[in-house]
């Protein structure tokens, strides 16, 4: 049926594969068409959607996250890895805590929850000031990015004392700076070194999810004047 045109679920599997997105590969002829071919093709298709992921996350401002990401392993260094079961998807036991972290990692707090991209290590223009300046502090150059309000601003009374809390708890894994302030740089490079360690990705997960209760009730509070620190998220 493919050699005669009609569609067949060979041709429709031909057409899926040549519409992969980045992918410039197809079906191999029906005359050569074997195992070898087949498992040389599906070797391929792994390299090239690999290749493909990769790219997109590498050029991505919103997922500055997930760049350079190297995985844990259960033993010798971290690798980088473009696709596998992710060590928070399995280490961070409470769902919304793991769904906290989730959305944080894959750039969907960005911008709703915080206005600016985790990308944004320098200081804001005056023409990008009253769209991407944090909302607490309202320090006129400084991006609401999720480092900051996680790891430096100090404006809000609540996240700084969870803030304190957690870098204690994280202090035994991970060596901090004494004065255990950040600049925009340092705040990315710990957020990341948090999160991509096995020992302190439960406690930065649960960080981030009651983090981003206050938060949310703050901006919310921004908009109608009723902030409550109480409010709760269990998504
Ligand atoms: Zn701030």
């Amino acid at each position: 049926m493919r050699a005669s045109g009609i569609p067949c679920w060979l041709s429709d599997l031909d057409w899926v594969i040549q519409h992969l997105p980045g992918c410039s590969l197809s079906l191999p002829p029906l005359p050569i068409i074997s195992e070898e071919s087949i498992l040389a093709l599906i070797k391929s298709i792994t390299a090239e959607t690999n290749s493909r992921l990769q790219t997109e996350i590498d050029y991505s401002n919103r997922l500055a996250l997930l760049q350079h990401r190297l995985e844990p392993q259960k033993t010798g260094p971290n690798k980088l890895i473009t696709r596998t079961l992710r060590h928070y998807l399995t280490h961070v036991y409470k769902s919304h805590h793991r769904l906290s972290l989730t959305r944080l990692l894959c750039g969907d707090m960005v911008p709703i929850t915080f206005h600016s991209s985790p990308a944004r290590i320098h200081s804001l223009n005056l023409d990008e000031n009253h769209s991407k300046r944090c909302r607490a502090c309202l320090s006129p150059l400084q991006p609401e990015s999720p480092q900051h309000v996680l790891l430096q601003c100090t404006a809000n009374a609540a996240i700084t004392t969870l803030r304190n809390e957690f870098l204690v708890d994280v202090a035994v894994f991970i060596p901090l700076p004494t004065t255990r302030t950040f600049t925009n740089v340092e705040s990315l490079y710990y957020l990341k070194a948090f999160i991509f360690n096995w020992s302190t990705v439960r406690r930065v997960a649960r960080f981030i999810h009651e983090v981003v209760v206050i938060w949310k009730a703050f901006t919310h509070q921004e908009l109608d004047g009723s902030y409550d620190e109480s409010s709760n998220e269990n998504d």
